[in-house]
Parts: C-alpha cells; structure tokens; sequence
C-alpha cells in the first residue's frame, strides 16, 4: 500500500452575491403553465427562456389559443449570481 502523497489545504471564504458583471449572463425569464388537467397535475408546459419579457409573455397566449382553458401561469426568473472568493478565513 502507497502513503497518502502529501496535501495542503487552505481555508477560504466564500460569499454568494448577484452577479451584475458586465460579461456575467444576462437575467432571463420564461412562463410555465399551471393549469391543473383532468388528472389533476399541473399541464408544465413552459416557453424557453428568453431577455425579452413581452416576447416570453407572447408564449402565454400562444399556448392559450392551443388550450383555451389554460389561463393560470407561473413567471420563473433566472437571474445569475456568483461566488466570490473574499479571501483566506
Ligand atoms: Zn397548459
């Protein structure tokens, strides 16, 4: 059996803070339809995630006109954040 090879570790504090970088990704959303089907769970159809709010809300009434009685809808956000490294503990 070898030793274990020798290791050293450091301590590091780690915050986690919204990333509002110039090249960080950009805040999207999409909307996902809650309606409840005939077997009672939610219908989950979602439209894809995209910058543009009208343009992701345009899908809510898209899917509406496909199943007229789909009128509940979810708005997910994704926005992202980071974790920044503030250095040894
Ligand atoms: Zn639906």
């Amino acid at each position: 059996m070898t030793p274990p090879a020798n290791r050293v570790f450091r301590f590091v504090n780690w915050r986690l803070r919204s990333d509002q970088d110039d090249d960080a990704p950009p805040v999207r959303l999409k909307f996902r339809c809650l309606t409840l089907t005939g077997d009672d769970t939610e219908c989950g159809a979602e439209s894809e995630a995209l910058t543009d709010a009208q343009e992701a809300q345009r899908w809510t009434f898209q899917h509406l006109r496909e199943y007229p009685d789909h009128t509940s809808y979810a708005e997910v956000i994704e926005r992202p954040w980071v974790m920044w490294r503030e250095g040894p503990a």
